[in-house]
C-alpha cells in the first residue's frame, strides 16, 4: 500500500448500486448451489475479499449486510480495521509472516480468522499475543496442488501435528478448518476440482485424529460454485463482487 491510505467511508450512489447488484448475484448463486446439493444456506460463509479496494466499498457492502471481509496485507488490514465498523469480521488470507503475527492477533480485536497458518511457530505466536481479545479462529493452509510457488503445508503428518498442537495447547485459538488456494489449472478444468478433492481427503484424516469436524475454506471468484458443490464451508470472493482490482503500482 502507498503512504496515502484512503480514509473516506463515503460512497456514491452509483457505486452502491453496482456493489448491491454484484453482491446479490453472488448470494443468489450460492443459494442456488446449496439448494441443488441439499445444504442449508448458512452452511456456507461468504467472505468478500477487499484487498486493494477502498474502505468506502467495504462500507457500502457493510450497509448491504455483508460482515465478513478478507484482506491480504497486514498494514492495509490494520488501517481498514481502525476506521471501519467494529463488528466487521476480518479474515486475514495473505501470506503470514511470523513477525507480523503479533500485530494481527494482538492489535485487531475484531480479527475473526487467520486463514493462512502454516507452521506451529506461527500458531504459537498468534495464541500468545491474543491477550484479552476473543478467541481467534484459524485455518491451516494446505498446498493441495503441489506447486512449489504456492505456500501452505503439504505433509499430512505435519498438518496433523500442528492441528493437535492448536487444539491441545492454544487456548486462545479455535481451529476452524483447512484452507487451500488451489491451482489455476484446477479451477478452469472440467469436472471435479482435484485441489478441493485433496483438501477434503486431508480433512478426513485430520478430523479423525483430533475428533473434530473441520471447515473447508476453498473457492474464489473462478471456482466458488464448484467449491460449494464439493463441500466448501467458506468461500473467498473478490473480483466477482468488487470488479477488477487496481494494480498495486497504481495505488
Ligand atoms: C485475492 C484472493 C482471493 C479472491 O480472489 P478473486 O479471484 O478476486 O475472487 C481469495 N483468496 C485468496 C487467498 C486471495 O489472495
Amino acid at each position: 500500500m502507498s503512504s496515502d491510505l484512503q480514509t473516506s467511508l463515503k460512497y456514491s450512489e452509483s457505486r452502491f448500486a453496482e456493489l448491491k447488484q454484484s453482491l446479490n448475484s453472488v448470494r443468489d448463486e450460492i443459494a442456488q448451489e446449496v439448494n441443488q446439493v441439499g445444504r442449508s444456506v448458512d452452511s456456507v460463509n461468504l467472505v468478500a475479499v477487499s484487498k486493494y479496494m477502498p474502505p468506502s466499498d467495504i462500507q457500502a457492502l457493510y450497509d448491504l449486510g455483508q460482515r465478513d471481509f478478507g484482506e491480504n496485507y497486514v498494514q492495509e488490514l490494520t488501517h481498514k480495521a481502525e476506521i471501519l465498523p467494529k463488528d466487521i469480521k476480518w479474515h486475514f488470507i495473505g501470506s503470514l509472516q511470523t513477525n507480523k503475527c503479533k500485530v494481527l492477533s494482538g492489535r485487531i480485536p475484531n480479527l475473526y480468522a487467520v486463514e493462512t497458518v502454516d507452521s506451529q511457530a506461527k500458531a504459537q505466536k498468534l495464541n500468545d499475543t491474543r491477550g484479552e481479545f476473543d478467541t481467534l479462529n484459524v485455518y491451516l493452509q494446505v498446498n493441495t496442488s503441489g506447486e512449489d510457488q504456492k505456500s501452505g503445508l503439504s505433509d499430512e503428518a505435519e498438518i496433523i501435528s500442528i492441528a493437535k498442537f492448536i487444539v491441545d495447547q492454544c487456548p486462545k485459538l479455535n481451529l476452524l478448518g483447512l484452507m487451500t488456494i488451489g491451482s489455476f489449472s484446477a479451477s478452469v478444468s472440467e469436472g471435479e476440482n482435484q485441489d478441493f478433492k485433496k483438501l477434503i481427503e486431508v480433512e478426513a484424516h485430520v478430523s479423525e485424529q483430533i475428533n473434530k469436524k473441520l471447515g473447508l475454506s476453498m473457492g474464489m471468484s473462478a471456482d466458488y460454485i464448484e467449491a460449494i458443490r464439493q463441500g466448501s464451508t467458506n468461500v473467498r470472493v473478490g473480483r466477482t463482487i468488487f470488479g477488477s482490482r487496481p494494480l498495486k503500482q497504481d495505488l
